[in-house]
């Protein structure tokens, strides 16, 4: 049998492994489902539980209802935060307008703030390697705004100024590329050559294992599709990710009816994964959409096994109608 040419080559998709749900999502999304059934409609949730537009509708369709701020929440009620976590003055904004809360904070970004306090009090300059305005950096900063700067991305250091140079630490957003923020570590450490590390990675174990996974493919596709939000930043970096290790063509797409037939032309192998916010029902969908065009064929690429979960938040313990009522009557 002759060789075959990348023309005569069958049609396939490469499937990555992991992807979609991460532990802090599941749990964040289970939260809000436990909550709805334990304590009944309405569950007020403090901006999207998580980044993902088919999961916000389909909480919304069962009596979440998502609000911007903690204040739009009538006194009584109760509100959940979500998943990318919140700054201590949201929890006092909560507590003054009597709202009983649940916290699905992922415990990943809790980790991280945790940090923040910690070298906050050892009075370090906190070195914030992050995206401007994303939910997770403006909630990590609340914790110790007079010590941490935002550092967005390696062109932005030329700009960062500390008190003492003896003093700095970096940390990061949790859902960042990982080879980016190592570009701004350096970067930072060339500026101030006594900058301390975090004591273990920022960036999540998900974000990592779905770089590492689309890397794997990208070289082999010449189109790789993300499923996940706009909005969502590990599903964002997934497409530069791709784009960065070869693929020649990358989109993000919410759903399969976004994909443009045209991405199809020419195209043998196309790479398939999906955001940590994003339910696997949604890449089935693109699964069968390729399908019918001749991409029937799917092979897995796996490069990591997770079984990382996470338990509920502690509240969902507690009879929080009734607190919420109290705190009324107060
Ligand atoms: S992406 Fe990472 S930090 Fe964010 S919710 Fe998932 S596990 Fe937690």
């Amino acid at each position: 049998m002759g060789r075959m040419t990348a023309t005569s080559r069958p049609k396939r998709v490469l499937l990555a492994a992991p992807r979609g749900y991460c532990a802090g999502v599941d749990r964040a999304v289970i939260a809000v489902e436990k909550a709805l059934e334990q304590y009944g409609a309405p569950i007020y949730v403090r901006h999207e539980i998580v980044h993902n537009k088919y999961v916000v509708q389909t909480l919304e369709k069962k009596g979440a209802i998502f609000v911007d701020q903690a204040t739009e929440v009538p006194p009584g009620n109760i509100v959940m935060f979500s998943a990318h976590g919140v700054a201590p003055s949201v929890h006092k904004e909560a507590a003054d307008g009597k709202l009983a809360t649940i916290d699905a904070t992922c415990p990943l970004v809790t980790k991280v703030h945790k940090e923040a306090v910690r070298f906050a009090k050892e009075d370090f300059d906190i070195l914030l390697i992050g995206h401007e305005g994303h939910e997770e950096v403006i909630g990590t900063s609340g914790e110790a705004p007079d010590h941490i700067t935002l550092v967005d991305g390696p062109e932005d250091v030329a700009n960062v100024t500390v008190r003492d140079e003896s003093k700095v630490v970096w940390l990061s957003q949790t859902t960042l590329s990982v080879d980016e923020t190592m570009e701004t570590v350096d970067a930072l450490k060339e500026k101030f050559p006594q900058l301390i590390s975090p004591p273990s990675d920022d960036i999540c174990y998900a974000t990592q294992n779905r770089q590492i996974a689309i890397k794997e493919l990208a070289g082999q596709a010449e189109l790789v599709i993300v499923v996940g939000s706009k909005n969502s930043s590990n599903s964002i970096r997934m497409v530069e990710v791709a784009k960065q290790a070869g693929a020649p063509d990358a989109h993000l797409v919410d759903f399969a009816s976004e994909i443009d037939e045209a991405w199809l032309e020419g195209v043998t192998t196309v790479g398939l994964s999906s955001g940590a916010s994003v339910p696997d029902v949604l890449v089935e969908e693109v699964l069968e959409w390729l399908s019918a065009r001749g991409y029937g064929d799917v092979e897995i690429v796996k490069t990591a096994d997770e079984s990382l979960t996470f338990s509920l938040p502690k509240e969902l313990r507690r009879d929080l109608r009734a607190e919420a009522a109290e705190l009324v009557k107060e």
